[in-house]
């Protein structure tokens, strides 16, 4: 129906915005499904962020936002309450009005990448996993998988980032350095930026135990290096791209938008 003066606004957030899939997935969504609902990506460097967060507290027709970097962490001290989810990993990428000024937090990233890896029939309870880079979305990618039931190496060479997300996640998880061996691993994700834009491997993949899904959180390119790799050495793979979609119902629900059991992401991907 397009946009209309009535249309329910929904922002991304990101710096930089346009290598985000989750516009092109809501707007198809908003099209084919006719809800009067339009999604806006917005570029804001850290400083403007606050301001716009404002501007959604204030601003009935915006439903809400979807956060990337650098935000999730400054998102979760910008909102009145949030779900656990987010406040384990400490990162909010959904943000929903909620009353008349009052915001919401929530974290969608891990319950995408598990819904995703479902699709994949792959079954997390009791998996054995290597989670690269413990950031936003390594942190949510951990605890979902650890409430799922999957056991948890981490793995990240900033500070102590992996020590302090396995200290909050309990004995389902430990930190380990970069290691040599992913032979004892059935699942391994790519939580760090690396391989955007097409540059660079954030592990090895020597060694690689037949049938290890490995995924990658990076969806531009749609296959990066890490999942070339994994796929020239047999490996199934699941992209960025693939979890981002899985996402859309959460969001749509987060969000308030009805309709949602009439569109299957998986289905009819435009990105
Ligand atoms: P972030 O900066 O918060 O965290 C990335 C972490 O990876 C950092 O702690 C960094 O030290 C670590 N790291 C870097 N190189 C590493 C390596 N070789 N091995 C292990 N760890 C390494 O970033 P973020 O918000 O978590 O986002 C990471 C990427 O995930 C971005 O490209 C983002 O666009 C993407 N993302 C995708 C989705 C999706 O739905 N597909 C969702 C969220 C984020």
């Amino acid at each position: 129906m397009g946009v209309t003066a009535a249309s329910r606004v929904v922002l991304m957030i990101g710096h930089p915005v346009a290598q985000t899939v989750m516009p092109g997935c809501f707007n198809a969504w908003a099209s084919e499904t006719g809800a009067d609902a339009v999604m806006v990506p917005l570029d804001v460097p850290p400083e403007g962020f606050m301001g716009v967060m404002e501007l959604l507290r204030r601003a009935p027709n915006l439903a809400g936002a979807v956060i990337t970097a650098p935000h999730k962490q400054a998102a979760a001290r910008a909102v009145d309450a949030m779900s656990d989810a987010a406040r384990l990993a400490g990162a909010v990428n959904v943000v929903a009005r909620r009353g008349s000024d009052s915001l919401w937090g929530d974290n969608t990233d891990g319950a995408g990448l598990l819904a995703a890896m479902t699709a994949h029939g792959v079954d997390p309870k009791g998996l054995r996993a290597l989670i690269l880079g413990c950031g936003g979305a390594g942190s949510a990618i951990a605890v979902a998988l650890a409430q799922a039931g999957a056991t948890l190496d981490l793995t990240d060479p900033q500070g102590d980032r992996a020590a302090a997300l396995a200290a909050a996640l309990g004995p389902q998880a430990r930190a380990i350095p970069s290691p040599e061996d992913v032979s004892p691993y059935r699942l391994i994700v790519n939580a760090s930026a690396v391989g955007l834009y097409g540059n660079g491997l954030p592990h090895d993949l020597a060694g690689l135990a037949p049938g290890t899904l490995v995924a990658d959180v990076v969806t531009s390119p749609e296959r990066t290096p890490f999942l070339t790799r994994a796929a020239a050495q047999g490996a199934p793979i699941q992209t960025g791209a693939e979890m981002a979609a899985a996402q859309l119902p959460l969001v749509l629900d987060l969000l308030g938008f009805a309709g949602i059991d009439k569109y299957t992401p998986f289905s009819k991907q435009t990105f």
